[in-house]
Order: C-alpha cells, then sequence, then structure tokens
C-alpha cells in the first residue's frame, strides 16, 4: 500500500492543489495529519478538497481552536487574528467537518498518526529528547507527526536515536528514505502549506510500505498568488511574509 501523507496545510489551496498535481497516480489512500486550516487564505477550499480526499485523519491545534474546542488564549495575537477570521469565513458544513476531526494518537494499517507528540497532540517534537517517547511508545514501527513545519525525523535503534534530515537534490521533486530493519521512526512529512525549513516549496511525503520507503517531496507552487489573496482578505503581514521565506 502506497500512503500520501499530507500535513500543516493551513488554508492554502494553491500549494495543496500543485502538491496534489505533483504525485498524481502514485498513491492509493490519504493519510493527513491535522492542520489543514487557519493561516492561509482558502479555508473552504481547502476543507472541500481535504473532505473529497476521503483520508484518514486527525485534527491539529489550529483545527481544535477554530472549531471552538479549545481557547485561543495560548496563540499569540497574529495567530489570534487569524483564527477568528477563519472561523468567520467558514461554511456551517466545513466548520462541522473541522470540529468532528478525531484527536490522534490513530493507527491505520501498520503506521501510527499523531499531530504534535505521541503523547500530547499540541506538543512540538524538534529535537531528539522530545521525539524519544513516540518512538518509544508508538505500538507502529514507523509514526508520522507535523505541528512543527519541518521536514524529516527520528530514528531509533539499539538505543539510540538518529535525526533524519533528507533534502530532495536540485533538480529533483524528492529524497527517499529506506526504512531500515529493527528500526523505529518518528517522520515529518513537512508542511502543505507553511513550511518553516527554510524551504518555502509544499512539502509532503509518500510512504510506500510494500517496498520499506519512504519519499519526502517537495513541489513549487505560486506563492505570490496565495500572498495576494492573504492581502485582499486582510490577514497579518507576518503571516503573508513567511510563505515566502519557508520560515
Ligand atoms: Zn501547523
Amino acid at each position: 500500500m502506497r500512503f500520501l501523507i499530507l500535513s500543516d496545510i493551513h488554508a492554502n489551496i494553491t500549494a495543496l492543489d500543485a502538491a496534489l498535481a505533483a504525485v498524481q497516480d502514485r498513491w492509493e489512500r490519504v493519510l493527513c495529519l491535522g492542520d489543514i486550516v487557519d493561516y492561509g487564505p482558502d479555508p473552504n477550499e481547502v476543507t472541500s478538497r481535504v473532505k473529497a480526499l476521503a483520508p484518514i485523519i486527525i485534527r491539529g491545534n489550529h483545527d481544535k481552536a477554530v472549531a471552538g474546542l479549545s481557547s485561543l488564549d495560548d496563540f499569540n495575537p497574529v495567530a489570534k487574528i487569524s483564527a477568528r477570521w477563519t472561523r468567520e469565513q467558514l461554511r456551517p458544513e466545513n466548520l462541522d467537518y473541522i470540529a468532528q476531526l478525531p484527536a490522534g494518537p490513530l493507527s491505520a494499517d501498520s503506521l501510527t498518526l499523531v499531530h504534535g507528540a505521541y503523547h500530547d497532540e499540541d506538543e512540538y517534537v524538534f529535537v531528539p529528547g522530545q521525539a524519544m517517547g513516540g518512538l518509544v511508545d508508538s505500538p507502529s514501527t514507523v509514526t508520522f507527526f507535523g505541528h512543527t513545519h519541518y521536514q524529516g525525523g527520528f530514528s531509533y535503534r539499539a538505543g539510540q536515536i538518529g535525526v533524519i534530515q533528507l533534502k530532495p537534490e536540485p533538480g529533483s521533486n524528492f529524497a527517499a528514505l529506506r526504512l531500515a530493519p529493527d528500526t523505529r521512526y518518528l517522520l515529518n512529512p513537512g508542511s502543505i502549506g507553511q513550511p518553516r525549513d527554510g524551504d518555502p516549496r509544499a512539502a509532503l511525503a509518500i510512504a510506500d510500505l510494500d517496498h520499506d520507503v519512504i519519499e519526502f517531496w517537495r513541489v513549487p507552487y505560486d506563492i505570490g498568488a496565495v500572498q495576494q489573496r492573504m492581502r485582499a482578505a486582510g490577514l497579518p503581514a507576518s503571516l503573508i511574509d513567511r510563505i515566502g521565506l519557508g520560515r
């Protein structure tokens, strides 16, 4: 089975459509790690598109906040503005869809999905110490997480944690990770709609479990068109700038 793994789409339909076009016919089932809305200008378009993909999906902290299931107190002022704007924009059927998304961890086939950390959906996993819990306690050999908007992840073998940073070669769309025997993985496909790892291209992954290969993809898209819609919507300037920088 080949899974397409999407995370942190953040209401960016241009990035999502470019990503889907790039990997057309290369997957059989979609997994989504949450944060489908907030920050970007296209919450309804993205929610409709995600629904149509019929993914195995969990919620992210922004989905939760926009749906009114958690308070905005923990959000910085910019995130508060965008969460309120997103909530106002969402059509009732889309808000309902977002509100019913389950919390991770969710196990599907031989994979487990979490938004943040394995033990806390809202916690960030940036460094090996934060990855340890998920690497050891997840029921699956391969667990996917999002939330940080950094593509890559961690491996664990015989008590040793390794950091995985794969970058597609210039001119190539993806870098492949071959899964090693007796090794556990906590992997982040990166963010479709707001990458923060220095590469502004949309990030995603494909897990080909029959061949023990995970492909980490980067796909260019028309960032200027998205920034224009964000400006027209009156979204905060820092959010408009960061998608151009990938930070
Ligand atoms: Zn996010």
